[in-house]
């Protein structure tokens, strides 16, 4: 059989990792990477670190699964820790981003309908926007190449053209639920919301009883140097997505939401059968270990500084290649002048690994444990990949 059996959704490349360490993978054929997208923002303490491992075994001889028909002691700590942290009150917990992203959703369009408005359930979002790949998220993120072929867009979404409060404003109605965003958009290109238009947001929120919902999928737990992205900002959401980094490589996410919102979720209507399961929920209170030990988030962020004014000075020396560095903390992107592909195809060549985005922007999201040699070798390789890129088009 020649017949590739998996659905041909994904373009992959061609490289077969068998083994990480840290912020290294290794290939059948023994070639080693240094991973700057760690399985896109989800490897947020590397490959087979310490702490995950010896927990992730130790639950594995325990208990795995037993369903939400019971307590779960590792959920309810789980969630007291998450809740001690940041805004929320309550949590529920999903298996990915789009889950939590739908749990938002839901949650925020219940909280209005328990509160006697049922037709207010019309959730606005931002052009650039991601928030998954289900029939609800597509629709939050508008994307035509997202939407097409999939039958109507789900109701209940309108998209604006860009982080305008006036915008915004202009949009409102008694139809309203609630304003939906990624605080820095990931997927869309690392690009940027100015802390001043979430404080605008959040005032608009409380003078007209919308709720700010916001997608931390890619931005949270730790990823900007903050524990969540729009902490920068000072303000707080009603709701919020997490999922990626929060279980280090193991699948799963939650929803985050503040008491008075969450009242609205009551029982059965809403659920998931692996939601918050053991073996999740032990891997999401080692990753809380170590996000939260003193100094780990004071460590993303000088290695986030560090890292984005080397890559300053790369933008410098190549001009013709890039246009600018943007981005906080350890997500970072690279803005080229043309589709990064090329880029990240050098770049492998040089045993170095991102992630593509929109808005031509090569997104360097490493684990959040990394040193100054891993630093240095991205630089080096990028430096490397930026040359041949040069040479390349000056010879054609
Ligand atoms: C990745 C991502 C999602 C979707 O997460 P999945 O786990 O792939 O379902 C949603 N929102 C944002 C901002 C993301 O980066």
């Amino acid at each position: 059989m020649t017949q590739n059996p998996l659905f041909a959704t994904y373009a992959r490349a061609d490289l077969k990792f068998v083994r990480g360490e840290g912020a290294w993978l290794t290939t059948e054929d023994n070639r080693r990477f240094l991973d700057f997208a760690a399985g896109v923002a989800v490897n947020s303490l590397g490959h087979t670190h310490p702490h995950l491992t010896a927990t992730l075994k130790d639950q594995a001889d325990k208990l795995w699964h037993v369903s939400n028909l019971y307590e779960n002691p590792l959920q309810q700590k789980l969630a007291e820790r998450l809740c001690a942290a940041t805004f929320a009150d309550k949590v529920f917990f999903t298996n990915s981003g789009a889950e939590s992203m739908e749990c938002v959703i839901k949650t925020a369009r219940r909280y209005h309908y328990a509160n006697g408005q049922p037709d207010r359930y019309e959730i606005l979002t931002f052009d650039g926007a991601f928030h998954g790949r289900t029939i609800a998220t597509i629709a939050a993120g508008g994307q035509e190449k997202y939407l097409e072929g999939f039958g109507p867009k789900a109701p209940g979404f309108t998209m604006l053209a860009k982080p305008d409060i006036e915008l915004v404003k202009a949009a409102m109605s008694d139809k309203v639920a609630g304003i939906l965003l990624e605080p820095l958009q990931g997927e869309g290109g690392i690009r940027e919301i100015d802390p001043s238009f979430l404080k605008a947001l959040r005032a608009l929120c409380d003078e007209t009883g919308t709720l700010l919902l916001l997608d931390e999928v890619q931005t949270g737990v730790g990823r900007t140097g903050k524990l969540f992205a729009h902490e920068w900002a000072g303000i707080t959401p009603d709701v919020m997505g997490v999922a990626k980094g929060i279980g280090g490589g193991f699948p799963f996410g939650a929803c985050l939401a503040t008491e008075k919102v969450a009242e609205a979720m009551i029982a059965g209507t809403h659920g998931s059968t692996y939601g918050g399961n053991a073996l999740a929920m032990a891997v999401g209170n080692a990753v809380l270990d170590v996000v939260l030990e003193d100094g780990f988030l004071e460590k993303v962020r000088s290695n986030g500084l560090n890292l984005k004014q080397k890559l300053a000075a790369l933008a410098d020396t190549y001009p013709d290649q890039i246009e600018t560095i943007r981005g906080e903390g350890l997500m970072l992107g690279i803005k080229c002048k043309n589709a990064p592909t090329e880029l990240l195809a050098k770049a492998r060549e040089h045993g170095f690994l991102a992630v593509p985005a929109g808005d031509n922007v090569l997104r360097l999201l490493p684990p959040l444990t990394i040193g100054q040699e891993e630093i240095e070798f991205a630089i080096s390789a990028l430096n490397a990949a930026l040359a041949d890129l040069q040479d390349a088009q000056t010879a054609s």
